[in-house]
């Protein structure tokens, strides 16, 4: 099918951008990638009457490290990320950033357009709950930070306002004694995840958890935090045991939608294996055995 008519406009600056953003209100969307923005148009799910293409905004491709946080600029794409050689640094993200998608799909979608398009089935959702990330929304008044729970606000709605746009994300550094994995249980190369789920821990010096975060996805409306199972890791030792509990929290919290990919019980009961095999991976990078 084709999209319904539309204007294009492309945006040579950020403050361009943001005139355009702030002139056609909740008439405009962004361009970023275009992965899941022109598939929507093309079976009008989506409508937009003008199109900001922010892709000349080169300063806004970026992949650093500042202020003891991974940053990634809106235009960041995940092949970039994935070929980023340092990213091996932050365990949870490059796991994500090898399968989401595929490799062509890769080539031109953006960790913030994903953020921004918050598919319930989406990756880096999930990824970023686990982790604790937070966005920068540049809006009308000037910048302000959102943290990626206030961010994701229900099935492809988030905290971006009309006349709004996400310039970057950004995942805390983990410390020496911080890790984390990301599992996705997907039909074929290229597909949505039929479950998904992210861990992240760190270790106290005595070797209890200190802090953790786990969530799910195509598990809800959007990705979800498993709070019940951050509360029964905080504290203790990790053991086989106790993994075990903190993958139960997730399956009984799970709330999936049936669908080609599986039905809900299947998907309930993934969500839960998904966090267990995280979080052993997750122990097992720290260099801890015994798990598994
Ligand atoms: C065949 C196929 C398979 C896929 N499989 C997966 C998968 O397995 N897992 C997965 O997570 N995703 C998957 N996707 C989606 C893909 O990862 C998209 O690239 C991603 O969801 C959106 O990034 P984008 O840069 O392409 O955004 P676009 O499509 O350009 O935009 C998406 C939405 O976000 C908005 N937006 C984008 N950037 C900004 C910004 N800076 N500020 C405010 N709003 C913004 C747009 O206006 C639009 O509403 C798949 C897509 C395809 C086509």
């Amino acid at each position: 099918m084709f999209p319904a008519a539309f204007d294009y406009r492309r945006a040579d600056s950020a403050d361009e951008a943001m005139a355009l953003l702030q002139q056609y209100g909740g008439d405009a969307r962004i361009l970023a990638g275009g992965q899941s923005l022109i598939p929507a148009m093309r079976f009008r799910l989506a409508r937009p009457a003008v199109l900001v293409d922010i892709n000349p905004l080169a300063d806004l491709d970026y992949v650093r490290e500042q202020d003891g946080m991974l940053v990634l600029g809106a235009l960041a794409r995940d092949a970039g990320l994935e070929r980023t050689p340092w990213i091996a640094r932050y365990p949870l993200v490059a796991d994500v950033s090898a399968v989401v998608a595929d490799p062509v799909v890769r080539q031109m979608g953006t960790i913030v357009g994903s953020l921004c398009h918050n598919d319930p089935a989406g990756d880096w959702a999930v990824a970023a709950l686990a982790a604790r990330a937070q966005v920068v929304v540049r809006g009308a008044a000037g910048n302000r930070v959102v943290s990626i729970d206030d961010f994701l606000v229900d099935s492809f709605t988030t905290a971006v306002a009309d006349g709004e746009m996400a310039l970057e994300v950004r995942f805390p550094t983990p410390s020496q004694r911080t890790s984390g994995a990301y599992e996705k249980i997907e039909r074929k190369v290229g597909d949505f995840a039929t479950a998904a789920a992210a861990a992240k821990i760190t270790l106290a010096a005595d070797g209890t958890i200190a802090e953790a975060g786990i969530a799910v996805g195509a598990a809800g409306p959007t990705a979800t935090r498993v709070a019940a199972a951050e509360a029964l890791l905080r504290g203790e030792k990790p053991t086989r045991e106790l993994i075990r509990a903190a993958a139960d929290e997730a399956a009984k919290i799970a709330d999936p939608a049936a669908d080609t990919r599986g039905s809900v019980a299947y998907k309930k009961a993934m969500a839960g294996v998904l966090v267990g095999r995280a979080l052993v991976r997750a122990c097992e990078r720290l260099g801890i055995e015994g798990v598994r």
